[in-house]
Order: structure tokens, then C-alpha cells, then sequence
């Protein structure tokens, strides 16, 4: 196995990785370091971030660089502050022991003052955001002409944010001779331009597949009604009690809606996105890398430059327009050798995106089941009697409180201790999922989703008369309550018939064995509310909680956690 010394890193060098337990090269590092020590060309490496590709250009960089020459022999343009700061701070451990050697970063959102302070100390390496270097050049406080390496750290990642401008006129003012070392997840064409016109006889290294997602990342799908995505989320949370991870979102104002309503359900998320000072970022970027923060939801921009490496998760609460931005989000999990998963929750519309994924990245997405309640009940029962056994017992401690505690307890036997246990830590949950509603969506075309199929079969049988919140009132009429019942549904196999519309509500008929389907289905609806039409045949079968489509419960996860929303009036 190659080691680091043999591709001919410096002593100084070898030693400050080895304490940083860099054990062997990475792929990438081993391909790029003696590449970059041993020939005189450009490179592009196509490479997700995580692949250990700081020091896949770092490391030869440190080791070409003349620390008695104190001007920029090495310049890094990073995207984001966030990547500024990281691949600066990389860059200082890996140089530890080479004296003389500096490497100051400036990047926008700070004081320019404070950093014209730092660019005095006349670093050989100076790592930039393109904007905020190029104010610099303009106020004449940095000079390029001594530079011999340009690095384009997450390329992509510049010319999505715009900065492609301020690259080309980087460019034209580093000495023509330089080389370029240009890092990219993806190959958008933008990319192959600046190759084309800015670099010469450049080698492309691919770390991975082009343009694909990491190998080690699952690609999972949920489709559920999109009035249920933010229920989804909750259950994918539910089930998977130590996630780590970023939900991401479109916009801004849905980032907040999202965090805000996981906060107010007890759950352990904050949001991250583009109305917050750079001080909140911060501070909300620091509590996700120490975990105070197990749920992220952030926006893609607002995302960039994070640096957190072991996300057991990525979600989509929406997928994304451009298969780009999902190869980027997908690439924060799963790096570093570590497994991670990409979950999307979709609508039945956008089975034909995830095809179309799927084909661009050469990778299997698979469509799982919306958890039930029994389901995430198992497993939350289950995670916590692991937490229970493994939990570190501190004997000295407790030692003084136990006397108390056994005599206390001594009339139960083992069994009924730990049913009360149990039953103190999880009865809100089980109170909560006793009557979950199911939120797969009943899907004729799709076998994936293991369940069954609503045949015709369905037909006969008795009708149980169900009424609606929407009448003359609101404009009303049968076709248009029809309709309504098939968009909520997504099932146009629903037999209805018997309408009858009153002023303030619709009344229908439908067969019995598809009763729980649509009251379930209008369950999570916000706008319409479906019940069992007091006097129907069956009424007094139905237990209280299943009459209605409306979802009323609460409680769970040591909080209030309630799905449902109060019913608007229809706007249609
Ligand atoms: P990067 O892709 O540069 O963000 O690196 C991803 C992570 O891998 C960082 O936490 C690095 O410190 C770590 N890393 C980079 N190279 C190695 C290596 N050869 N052995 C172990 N960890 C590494």
C-alpha cells in the first residue's frame, strides 16, 4: 500500500500528518500529490468534498512552497467563508512544523480592515473567496504577480453562486505561467469553458463517477401527498432516533416554516438560511457540529461552506430542480468512508424526477414504505432500552440514593418496574401513534410500495354515508366535491355516489372498505374535514377516534407533537 512518504512529501510535512492520524494517502491523494510534486500541467480532479481532497492540494502545495519568499506563491478560491476558514485551518496543522510558513484567508462577511491586517503579514498562501479577494486587488492591498498555483476549490459550487465573473478576472491577473488545480463535485459546462479557455494541457482525475452521488450513500424515496410531507418528516425522524443530519429545503420562509414547527415538536432542530446574521449562522453552524443540533433545515446556499463530515442523513423535503444540486446534497452524507443515506419525500407526480436522477448519477434510488406507528413505536421502544443497558452507571454517585430508591420500589417485582419504565418514557408516544393515520399513498401503478392494490373487488359490500365541511356555501357542487375527493385520495377507484349537497356540508356515500382510505387520506388535509355522517349505519361501529378525518392527537417524543392543523374553509 502506498504510504505518504512514498509519494515524497517533506519530513516536516510527514510528521504534522502522522499526528493528525493520517495514516495512509486517500484515493484522491494518491492520485493528485505526486501529480502535482512530479509534472508541470493543470489538473481537474472531479472529486466530492470529503474525499480528502484539502490535502490532496494542500500537501504538495506546502511542500513547493519557498517559505523565505514572503509574497502569495499560492492563491485558493473557495466558495463560501465556511471553506475559506476550513481549508485555511487545514493548511495551518499540516504546516505546523514548517517554519516561516503562513497562510491567512479573507472571505466576505468580516471586517476587510481586520483582514487587510492579517494580508500584512505577507503569507505565501492566501485562500479567498472570489469577491472579497477581488475588492483587495482593487484597493491595491494584495499582489498576485509571484503567484505559481491557482486552486479552484468546489468549482461548481463558485459558478453556481455567481462568481464566474470574478474567477475570469482572478485569472488575468496571475502571472500566465501558473498552474491551475481546479476541484469539482460535478462537470457542469460552465466548468469546461473555464478548463478550455484558462488551463493548459490540464489531466482530469476523477475521484468516484462523474457527476455521481458517493458510493456509500442509500438513495431512498417516500411518496406521500404533499400536504403530508412535513408528517413524513416527522416519522423519518421517529424512526431513525439518532439521525444527524440536513433537511433541505427551496426557500427560505419553508426553511423557517420546517424548523420551527420540528422545534415546536420537540425535536432537537434549528434553521439555517439567508435572513440570519452572520453571528446566528455561526452560532447555529457550531451547535449542528457539536450536535446540540441533531436536525438542520437548511436552504442549498445557506448550506454551502458547512464542514460537517459524518451526516448519517440528508433529506429532501423537496427535491431539487437541478440533478447537480442533488449530487451535492446527497455528497454530504456518506463521506469518509462512512454509510449514510439520501432520503427524498416526493408526490406520486415526481416519480418520473427520481427516474430521471437516477439515470443521471447511475445510482438506485429505492422507494420505501412511510413508516407506521406501530413501526416507529418498535423502534423508539427499542432504542431506548438499548440507551437503558448501555447507559455508563457512575456507582459512586448514586450509591447514597439507592437505599431510598430500593426500599421505595419494593413492593413491585422486576416485571412491573420495568413496565413502569417504560410505560413513563414512551406512553406519549404510544398515545400519539395509537391512531396514526397511514401515509402511503395507495398506488395502482406501483407494486414498490408493498401494499395492496384497491381492486374493483371493493365495490360491493355496504356504503357508509360520509359528510364533508364544504356545502352551497362555498360554491359546492357534486362534480366539484368528486374532484375533491380524488385529488385528496389520489384514488380515482373511490365509488362514490348519494351526493348531496346542504348549505354548510356535502354528504356522500361510499363503500365500506374504503372508508379508513379516505378518512385518512383527509386526515392531514388543512383545508377540508371528512367525518362519518352522524346517523350513517355504521357510525356506532366506528371507534370515536376513526370517525373523523381530522387528525387530533398529540403528545409523543416528550412533546406536544401534533400532525394535524385546524381546518380552513375551502378557497375553491
Ligand atoms: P476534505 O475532503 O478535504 O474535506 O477531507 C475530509 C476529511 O478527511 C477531513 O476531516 C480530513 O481531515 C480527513 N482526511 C483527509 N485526508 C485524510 C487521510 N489521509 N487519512 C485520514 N483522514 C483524512
Amino acid at each position: 500500500m502506498t504510504t505518504f512518504k512514498d509519494l515524497g512529501l517533506k519530513e516536516e510535512i510527514l510528521k504534522a500528518i502522522t499526528d493528525l492520524g493520517y495514516d495512509s494517502p486517500m484515493p484522491v491523494q494518491a492520485e493528485v500529490i505526486p501529480y502535482v510534486l512530479n509534472q508541470s500541467e493543470d489538473l481537474i480532479a472531479l472529486a466530492q468534498t470529503g474525499t480528502g481532497k484539502t490535502a490532496a492540494f494542500g500537501l504538495p502545495l506546502l511542500h513547493l512552497i519557498d517559505v523565505n519568499q514572503h509574497k502569495i506563491q499560492s492563491l485558493i478560491l473557495a466558495p463560501t467563508r465556511e471553506l475559506c476558514i476550513q481549508i485555511s485551518n487545514d493548511l495551518k496543522n499540516y504546516s505546523s512544523l514548517q517554519k516561516g510558513l503562513k497562510v491567512v484567508a479573507v472571505y466576505g462577511g468580516e471586517s476587510i480592515i481586520t483582514q487587510l491586517r492579517q494580508v500584512d503579514v505577507q503569507p505565501q498562501i492566501l485562500v479567498a473567496t472570489p469577491g472579497r479577494l477581488l475588492d483587495l486587488l482593487h484597493r491595491k492591498k494584495i499582489f498576485l504577480e509571484n503567484v505559481r498555483f491557482v486552486v479552484l476549490d468546489e468549482a461548481d459550487e463558485m459558478l453556481n453562486m455567481g462568481f464566474q465573473e470574478d474567477i475570469e478576472s482572478i485569472l488575468t491577473t496571475v502571472p500566465k505561467d501558473h498552474r491551475t488545480l481546479l476541484f469539482s463535485a460535478t462537470m457542469p459546462k460552465g466548468i469546461a469553458k473555464i478548463a478550455q479557455k484558462y488551463m493548459h494541457a490540464s489531466q482530469e482525475i476523477t475521484i468516484g463517477t462523474r457527476n455521481a452521488g458517493a458510493n456509500n450513500v442509500e438513495h431512498i424515496y417516500y411518496v406521500v401527498q404533499a400536504a403530508n410531507r412535513y408528517p413524513a418528516l416527522k416519522r423519518i425522524a421517529d424512526i431513525n432516533p439518532d439521525i444527524y443530519g440536513i433537511v433541505f429545503c427551496r426557500t427560505r420562509q419553508e426553511t423557517k416554516d420546517v424548523a420551527e414547527k420540528l422545534m415546536k415538536d420537540g425535536y432537537n432542530a434549528d434553521a439555517l438560511h439567508g435572513d440570519l446574521s452572520q453571528a446566528q449562522r455561526d452560532s447555529v453552524m457550531s451547535k449542528f457540529r457539536l450536535r446540540s443540533i441533531q436536525i438542520l433545515v437548511a436552504t442549498d446556499v445557506a448550506a454551502r461552506g458547512l464542514d460537517v463530515n459524518d451526516l448519517s442523513h440528508i433529506i429532501n423535503y423537496n427535491l431539487p430542480d437541478d440533478v447537480e444540486i442533488y449530487t451535492h446534497r446527497s455528497g454530504r452524507t456518506g463521506r469518509v468512508n462512512k454509510k449514510g443515506v439520501s432520503i427524498s419525500i416526493i408526490h406520486t407526480k415526481e416519480r418520473n424526477r427520481i427516474r430521471r436522477i437516477e439515470e443521471i448519477i447511475g445510482k438506485t434510488f429505492r422507494q420505501d414504505p412511510v413508516p407506521s406507528g406501530l413501526d416507529i413505536c418498535k423502534k423508539q421502544l427499542f432504542h431506548l432500552i438499548d440507551r437503558m443497558e448501555n447507559v455508563q452507571i457512575n456507582s459512586e454517585d448514586i450509591e447514597q440514593f439507592l437505599p431510598h430508591v430500593f426500599a421505595k420500589l419494593s413492593y413491585l417485582d422486576k416485571d412491573d418496574i420495568i413496565r413502569h419504565f417504560v410505560s413513563l418514557e414512551f406512553n406519549r408516544f404510544l398515545d400519539y401513534y395509537k391512531n396514526a393515520p397511514d401515509l402511503n399513498i395507495i398506488d395502482k401503478r406501483d407494486s414498490r410500495s408493498g401494499r395492496e392494490e384497491n381492486t374493483s373487488k371493493s365495490k360491493k359490500g355496504q356504503r357508509i354515508r360520509l359528510k364533508i365541511n364544504y356545502g352551497l356555501n362555498d360554491n359546492a357542487s357534486p362534480k366539484k366535491v368528486l374532484s375533491i375527493i380524488n385529488k385528496i385520495t389520489q384514488d380515482k377507484s373511490i365509488g362514490v355516489n348519494g351526493i348531496e349537497v346542504t348549505p354548510k356540508f356535502t354528504f356522500f356515500d361510499i363503500y365500506a372498505d374504503q372508508v379508513d382510505l379516505v378518512l385518512y387520506s383527509f386526515a392531514n388535509n388543512p383545508e377540508f374535514e371528512v367525518n362519518i355522517a352522524k346517523g350513517s349505519k355504521k357510525y356506532d361501529d366506528y371507534p370515536s377516534q376513526k370517525r373523523s378525518g381530522r387528525s387530533s392527537r398529540s403528545g409523543g417524543n416528550g412533546s406536544s407533537r401534533n400532525e394535524g392543523r385546524s381546518k380552513r374553509k375551502p378557497k375553491w
